[in-house]
């Protein structure tokens, strides 16, 4: 037993978050680590500008995935936002800022219905 052979397994780095399904062997070194959660797949319906000729804008469905993710060795978790067929663009808000987000949607939302 020389101590030198501490193994791959995780549980000598730091023990995952309960929701964690990453498989962290296939990650790389430490610095190239992440926990993250199973994903929540939402198609939603974005208005958006036409791609190649002026006119009106559109409605094009685009797909966002939320998951939950924390940096290895950090005690923050964030609220992922991954927009677009390959993520192009990300959010990682604070959980504080993804409930704060969140409640504002709803009420404008709810204002939007309520007013017509
Ligand atoms: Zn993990």
């Amino acid at each position: 037993m020389t101590g030198n052979d501490r193994g791959h397994g995780r549980e000598n780095e730091e023990h995952c978050p309960s929701w964690c399904v990453a498989e962290h062997e296939h990650q790389g070194d430490d610095h190239q680590r992440w926990h993250f959660s199973t994903c929540h797949e939402l198609q939603l319906s974005e208005l958006a500008g036409p791609v190649e000729s002026e006119g009106p804008r559109v409605e094009v469905s685009l797909p966002f995935d939320v998951c939950l993710e924390r940096p290895w060795g950090a005690k923050t978790t964030y609220v992922l936002i991954g927009v677009g067929a390959e993520q192009a663009r990300t959010f990682c808000l604070t959980l504080e800022s993804a409930d704060r987000l969140a409640a504002a949607m709803s009420e404008v939302a709810s204002d939007a219905r309520r007013r017509g």
